[in-house]
């Protein structure tokens, strides 16, 4: 049964002031403990050879090669496999990156959010815009065609002209691949207790994510989902499983995972991990609305023959009206068979799951 690996890495330098992921800040490096748990973990749960393998985080970057090359050879993922790393631009170095290519990643995420430098001073990153062009360079020069680059959209005193500068780094820079996010304020970070001036209300930020979308689209980057951008042949293998309600195994603390229609969690909490007391939490079973809610990021969008195949459900003729009132009002394309949300609608995408659910 193919299924897609994703270890969490719960460590970071320092907080970002946006971020809600289970991270705590203060660490230069992740401890070898860590790696003996976790590789403990994948002798005790793996069910067989991963078809992709995720290391996210946290600031997967901090790992040494050495402890990546361990985790890779217990993860034991099938040949051909993608394996992505997520990095920070000021952890790039080319003795890393040649050392995580020797251990198999194949893949690798840089979070650039911006090419403003003071926007990144405000939003708690430690890297400037020449040091993610420095980044992007060393991964392309060490190998790396299967190349990403994260952007975050709407920023305080946000302006067209700051997305296009980000866009130009990083495509100049040779990525294949762009995350692009609209910044939220979560509650529990610093901008949750103190939003930053200057940020665009809810009407502009939606203007300029279909900004965003459309330069992306320019420059060579297909939308294949509400926040990822491709060029031809670049989609990322492991996030499309999550979206296609396929099989995947999270391990690490505040990590999910869907197996065989069954999901649960581990509790955000790094010290029950290391001491090998992590209890899985159940989260109920995969269910047709999560596909509805899934598949309707993508761009392909929910082929109403597969939802009627994998849960039996089948839509009435009220929402076969509505489906097909979406697509006259420009929110999406209807074809009878296969319903896909355009970038307009992807917008508005939760009022329509409201209408759908
Ligand atoms: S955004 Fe990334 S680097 Fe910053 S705190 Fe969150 S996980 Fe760590």
């Amino acid at each position: 049964m193919p299924f897609g690996l994703y270890l969490h890495i719960p460590y970071c330098a320092a907080k970002c002031r946006y971020c809600d992921f289970y991270s705590p800040g203060g660490s230069d490096g992740v401890p070898g403990a860590y790696i003996d748990r976790m590789v403990a973990e994948l002798a005790a749960r793996l069910p067989g050879r991963p078809s992709t393998l995720y290391f996210g985080g946290g600031t997967p970057g901090l790992l040494t090669p050495a402890q990546v090359s361990r985790l890779i050879r217990a993860a034991s993922p099938l040949p051909g496999a993608e394996i992505t790393l997520e990095t920070n631009p000021e952890l790039v170095s080319p003795q890393k990156l040649s050392g995580y290519r020797q251990a198999g990643v194949n893949r690798l995420s840089i979070g650039v959010q911006t090419a403003r430098d003071e926007t990144l001073a405000l939003l708690g990153r430690r890297h400037t815009a020449q040091t993610a062009r420095l980044a992007l360079r060393k991964a392309r020069q060490a190998g790396f065609e299967n190349l990403c680059g994260d952007i975050m959209l709407a920023l305080p005193h946000y302006s067209r002209a700051e997305f296009d500068a980000t866009l130009d780094l990083i495509a100049g820079e040779g990525a294949s691949h762009i995350s692009a996010y609209l910044l939220k304020i979560e509650p529990g970070t610093v901008f949750g207790r103190r939003p930053p001036q200057g940020l665009p209300d809810g009407d502009e930020a939606a203007d300029f994510y279909l900004y965003a979308v459309e330069q992306l689209e320019k420059a060579g980057y297909a939308q294949y989902e509400i926040s990822n951008f491709a060029r031809p042949g670049f989609m990322g293998r492991h996030n499309l499983i999550y979206w296609d309600c396929g099989d995947y195994l999270g391990l690490g603390p505040s990590a999910h995972s869907c197996m065989g229609g069954r999901r649960f969690s581990f509790p955000p909490d790094r010290a029950a991990f290391l001491a090998g007391n992590l209890p899985e939490k159940e989260e109920g079973s995969c269910t047709w609305e999560d596909y509805v809610l899934l598949r309707l990021r993508l761009r392909a969008g929910l082929n109403l023959k597969a939802l009627k195949e994998r849960y039996g459900f089948a839509f009435g003729p009220a929402r076969l009206a509505f489906m097909k009132q979406l697509a006259a009002s420009g929110y999406a394309c209807f074809d009878g068979e296969t319903l896909a949300l355009t970038p307009a609608g992807l917008l508005v995408q939760n009022a329509i799951l409201t209408e759908l659910l």
